[in-house]
């Protein structure tokens, strides 16, 4: 009986090393896969985007689409790849889980309001800029703070979004604030309406299309950093990102990048879109 129980422990170990062994050997097939060969076989670019973002990644319920700057971005880019047949399939992500599923090969690429920073360098690759902004502050009209600098107070309470380096920057900028983190920015706007923080805290664009929706709030302080956004893709997938930075700058060359700045922040108030056009 003894024996029997000791033989079946053993399968079962080595059962449970099997089956980690297969996950770890998928998980490598992952990373050493050739995204752009793939996307060319099957003549699809899988972007992760917003969903949650006016202006860059907002989900239209009707027609249930996600529409905006980053969206038409994507879709150029993917017409200079694979060509007019080409196929984007858009997959909605949050600040917060835009990186696991790069890396967990669910997306191809990110397009979605992110800042090329050193640190999410060290996780990703990234293309080219494509986009300048900088972060800024909303608050209801008539509010006393009007610049990062009235957050500086112990007891004000800020909100930002999980995974943004928004959040990170409000504690260097206004260290005394305390910043309450909600998961994406369609909660992030209804807890500025509920009065549980005296600021939203963002990059400007974003703020701008919050802006243009919600005429008791406005947009204040100028930006005090500077976002530049990038296309974010793993690490390892050299031929891809070539391809997406020569997209690109064709897309700035042909004039159709400047089509789509203008048919996106053409009517925002407080926006410089000539400033913009590439
Ligand atoms: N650009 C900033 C970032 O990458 C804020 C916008 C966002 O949450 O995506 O974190």
């Amino acid at each position: 009986m003894k024996k029997l129980s000791h033989f079946l422990s053993v399968i079962l170990v080595l059962g449970i090393i099997a089956v980690e062994l297969s996950a770890c050997g998928s998980q490598k097939i992952l990373s050493r896969q050739n995204v752009l060969a793939n996307d060319r076989a099957s003549r699809t670019i899988v972007w992760g985007v917003k969903a949650d973002t006016k202006l860059f990644g907002l989900m239209d319920v009707k027609n249930n689409t996600i529409e905006g700057f980053d969206t038409d971005i994507a879709t150029a880019i993917t017409k200079k790849i694979l060509g007019k047949g080409g196929k984007a399939k858009f997959i909605q992500v949050t600040s917060q889980t835009r990186i696991p599923l790069l890396k967990n090969g669910n997306i191809d690429a990110i397009i979605a309001t992110m800042t090329i920073t050193p640190e999410r360098k060290k996780q990703v690759d990234f293309s080219n800029s494509y986009f300048d902004a900088g972060q800024s502050l909303l608050v209801k009209k008539g509010s006393s703070i009007k610049s990062v600098n009235d957050l500086n107070k112990p007891n004000t309470k800020v909100i930002g979004v999980t995974g943004s380096n928004s959040v990170a920057n409000i504690n260097k900028y206004a260290s005394k604030a305390r910043v309450l983190e909600l998961s994406d920015y369609a909660q992030a706007l209804t807890g500025l309406k509920s009065g549980q923080g005296v600021a939203l805290t963002t990059d400007n664009g974003i703020l701008y299309g919050m802006a243009s929706k919600n005429s008791d709030y406005k947009v204040v302080g100028g930006t005090f950093t500077k976002e530049p956004y990038g296309i974010a893709i793993n690490k390892g997938q050299v031929s891809f990102k070539k391809a997406v930075n020569q997209a690109l700058k064709e897309i700035e060359d042909d004039g159709t990048y400047n089509c789509i700045l203008k048919k996106w922040f053409r009517n925002v108030a407080g926006f410089n879109y000539k400033e913009a056009s590439r």
